[in-house]
């Protein structure tokens, strides 16, 4: 009966992505990313302002019935709103589904009191990707992190470490990081604590030296911030895992683009998405990695 339960997720997850598009798409750098000012008002087309009707504010239905194109001005749609809303509704199911099977939770629905508290820690990382895809979406339009998405997404990180800290039926041994036990490979310390610590400061650290490298070429300070923060939530040696993954993906990015011709070295492409794609791939699919990679060596 589970699935009923992943269907509203993600149908609640579609409408969420719906909110998401309105937001990044009215956010003014010059004003706060929920600004009351930016969000009032019925929602229109970009191009001919004309006001939308119910049915074609319908996640991925509306988009798909109009053939991408606006009903009156016939122009045609971003795909970023489909594609956002699809990634929202599977942040809502991805989430419970991949950490009740990572934690051991064995009955994900039962609603028993012991799993109170794995409950609130679904609800805080579904939105950590929520606020990374936001952050995502406002990166690739405007090549700039809104500081109150790093802060919010450090005072998450902060609410996950202190979950982790008190103890829970749920929470094992080797569950600290998403490396499971190559943590004892790679980190110095066990606590939980000391750990995210580490993970915000290495991850601000790595990117902090680049910018002092390149003078500020290569990226700006919002996006040490994001390491930062993504690091707090991560830990170590997770973070270290998505830097290194976030430069084998932008620099594959980077040949695909100036091999059709699309840049040229001389142009920015944004860092967060990029980034944010390594932290992602770490979270689910971290440990198989490093574990392929080791046991390639039969260690
Ligand atoms: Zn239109």
């Amino acid at each position: 009966m589970s699935y009923i339960y992943y269907l509203i997720l993600f149908l609640f997850g579609l409408s969420v992505g719906s909110f998401l598009n309105v937001v990044a798409l009215r956010y003014q750098p010059s004003r706060s990313v929920f600004d009351p000012r930016s969000l009032s008002g019925r929602s229109n087309c970009p191009y001919c302002r004309a006001k939308l009707e119910w049915f074609e504010l319908i996640p991925i239905i509306s988009f798909l019935i109009q053939k991408g194109k606006c009903r009156r001005c016939g122009h045609r749609l971003s795909f970023q709103y489909p594609v956002v809303e699809l990634l929202s509704g599977l942040i809502f199911i991805a989430v419970p589904f991949y950490f009740h099977r990572f934690y051991g939770v064995l009955n994900l629905f039962s609603f028993d009191s012991s799993l109170h508290s794995f409950y609130g820690f679904l609800v805080v990382w579904v939105l950590v990707f929520i606020v990374w895809l936001l952050i995502s979406i406002i990166d690739s339009r405007h090549y700039l992190i809104p500081n109150e998405l790093n802060v919010s997404l450090g005072i998450l990180g902060v609410i996950i470490v202190l979950i982790k800290s008190f103890p829970s039926s749920w929470l094992l041994p080797f569950h600290n990081t998403f490396l499971r036990h190559y943590e004892l490979l790679f980190s110095p310390f066990q606590n939980v604590i000391a750990n995210h610590l580490l993970g915000a400061l290495l991850g601000a650290l790595f990117f902090g030296i680049l910018i002092v490298v390149s003078r500020g070429r290569a990226m700006g300070l919002g996006d040490v911030k994001l390491a930062l923060a993504s690091g707090l939530v991560l830990g170590w040696p997770d973070i270290g895992l998505a830097t290194l993954l976030a430069f084998i993906f932008g620099g594959a990015w980077g040949v695909i683009l100036l091999l059709t011709k699309k840049k040229t070295m001389r142009d920015k492409i944004p860092f967060a998405p990029i980034f944010i794609l390594g932290v992602v791939v770490t979270v689910f699919f971290g440990f198989g990695i490093v574990n392929g990679y080791f046991s390639l060596f039969n260690i």
